[in-house]
């Protein structure tokens, strides 16, 4: 197997190391290739991501990615939406479930799954911007809405066979059209499926959390929401991500570069360390998945962790503590 490594910028430096570990502490003799991507690299070269980054990801089986920065400067286009669309990666999928010792905000078990559309919505890079105005263009596609209700119809089969369409179609177009075609998909993959405008989701998120399993949704929706999901799990530093599309994936966090405390060393690793689980049960290494859960746990249980769980060991310690015990 053949990953691309991809630090990014601010904690994604300090957390990529730690996840590192822990795959390196499997000897899986995984081949790895080191680039250089994000805003540090802008600020260097004038340009975050190079098509010949794109040729060596393309290369590779999948990607391993820490965070970026992106600015808000309408003349920085995002890394991750260039690397998300050009690599198709149209499913995002984001797991939420309470970690051993965490304290959570809101009560209740939960264990759900948000499955977001990953390359179009309002996200789809069409956008004009005038002296008076700007316009973002929110594109949703049959071709697209089907492939990502199939892949969350696939999620929900393997677990309760129901999943939540989450939508604005009482005032949005794109939406009704969303909606339309995922209740079709739905339908003839025998999925039960209920519906939840967006707004009224992001409400009985936080007091029902435990009343969802699958929630399939669009591209701007499901990134809001899997933010509000990450504050019910306990916070960003422990919710990872997978990108997954049809030849390629990428694995990531779901947080961003953390300038508030980069560079101090204290950023959670276990968001990165259960993204490298998650890229390690794509790869079909089941075994070695289920033991990264198990080392979290037990990290956990001894209360042994980063400060924004009540520790005050550093990224790197939680990263070598997690790495032994895998
Ligand atoms: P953020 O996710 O970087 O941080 C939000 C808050 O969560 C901060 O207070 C931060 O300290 C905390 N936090 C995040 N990760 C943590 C961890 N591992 N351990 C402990 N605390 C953690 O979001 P932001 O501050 O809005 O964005 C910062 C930059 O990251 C922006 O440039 C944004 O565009 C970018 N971003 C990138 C990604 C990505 O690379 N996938 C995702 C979101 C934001």
């Amino acid at each position: 197997m053949k990953i691309a490594v991809v630090p990014g910028d601010g904690i994604g430096k300090e957390v990529m190391p730690a996840a590192l570990s822990v795959l390196d502490a499997f000897g899986l003799g995984i081949e790895k290739v080191n680039l250089e991507i994000g805003y540090g690299k802008w600020e260097r070269t004038g340009s975050a991501i190079m098509d010949d980054d794109i040729a060596l990801i393309r290369e590779c089986d999948c990607v391993l990615f820490g965070a970026i920065t992106t600015p808000p400067d309408p003349n920085y286009k995002s890394v991750l939406v260039r690397l998300r669309k050009e690599l198709d990666l149209y499913a995002n999928i984001r797991p939420f479930k309470p970690l051993k010792n965490v304290n959570l905000p809101c009560s209740g078990n939960f264990d759900f799954i948000i499955v977001r559309e990953n390359t179009e919505g309002m996200y789809s890079g069409v956008e004009e911007l005038h002296e008076d105005a700007a316009y973002t263009t929110r594109i949703v596609t049959r071709k697209g809405s089907e492939r990502i209700a199939e892949r969350a119809c696939s999620l929900a089969k393997k677990r309760k066979g129901h999943m939540t369409i989450v939508h604005k179609a009482n005032v949005l177009k794109s939406d009704s059209f969303f909606r339309d075609v995922c209740t079709g998909v739905a339908k003839k993959n025998n999925v039960s499926f209920n519906e939840m405008l967006v707004d009224a989701m992001a409400y009985d998120m936080i007091l029902h959390p435990g009343k969802y399993d699958v929630l399939l949704t669009t591209n701007l929706f499901g990134d809001i929401l899997s933010d509000e999901a990450a504050a019910i799990a306990g916070g960003l530093g422990l919710c990872p991500s997978a990108n997954i599309g049809d030849k390629y994936a990428l694995f990531e966090p779901i947080h961003g570069s953390a300038p508030d405390i980069a560079g101090k060393g204290i950023a959670n690793p276990i968001a990165a360390i259960l993204s490298v689980k998650m890229m390690l049960e794509w790869a079909g290494k089941t075994e070695e998945a289920m033991s990264i859960d198990k080392a979290v746990d037990s990290v956990l249980t001894k209360h042994f962790t980063t400060p924004d769980l009540g520790g005050g060991y550093s990224t790197q310690d939680v990263g070598e503590a997690i790495a032994r015990l895998v």
